[in-house]
């Protein structure tokens, strides 16, 4: 896999869930970023190369692919599979999977179409 796709895809989801993320200063700067502690930034490269692994003209298995490799990896996760996190709407990435929809569609839309 192509480490430059999977950066793009990842710099664009990124780059749509951060211009609405509610964590941001005023100005638009965020300390969590700077600080490299955002929870969510580490989690992108893994989720873009989940989507790129995927060939589906439905969005489903890119998000069942996400899920797989990104909570498969995530020490907030319990043996048995299930997340306090994902169901409260703690996480991140569950919270901002909208965006992350919207940027896959808008990735594809650029550099193919899913068979
Ligand atoms: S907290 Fe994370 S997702 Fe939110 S603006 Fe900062 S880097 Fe982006
Ligand atoms: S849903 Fe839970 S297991 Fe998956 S990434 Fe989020 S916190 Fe981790």
């Amino acid at each position: 896999m192509d480490s430059k796709t999977v950066e793009q895809l990842a710099a664009l989801m990124s780059s749509r869930i951060c211009r609405v993320c509610v964590d941001r200063n005023p100005d638009g700067s965020c300390d969590s970023r700077a600080e490299g502690t955002c929870s969510l930034m580490s989690k992108l490269p893994l989720a873009a190369e989940a989507v790129l692994k995927v060939q589906s003209d439905r969005m489903e298995p890119y998000i069942e692919s996400i899920r797989e490799t990104v909570c498969g990896g995530c020490n907030l996760r319990y043996d048995d599979g299930t997340c306090d996190s994902r169901d409260t709407d703690r996480c991140m990435l569950n919270s901002y999977l909208p965006l992350v929809v919207e940027a896959i569609e808008e990735f594809f839309g650029r550099q193919r179409v899913p068979a």
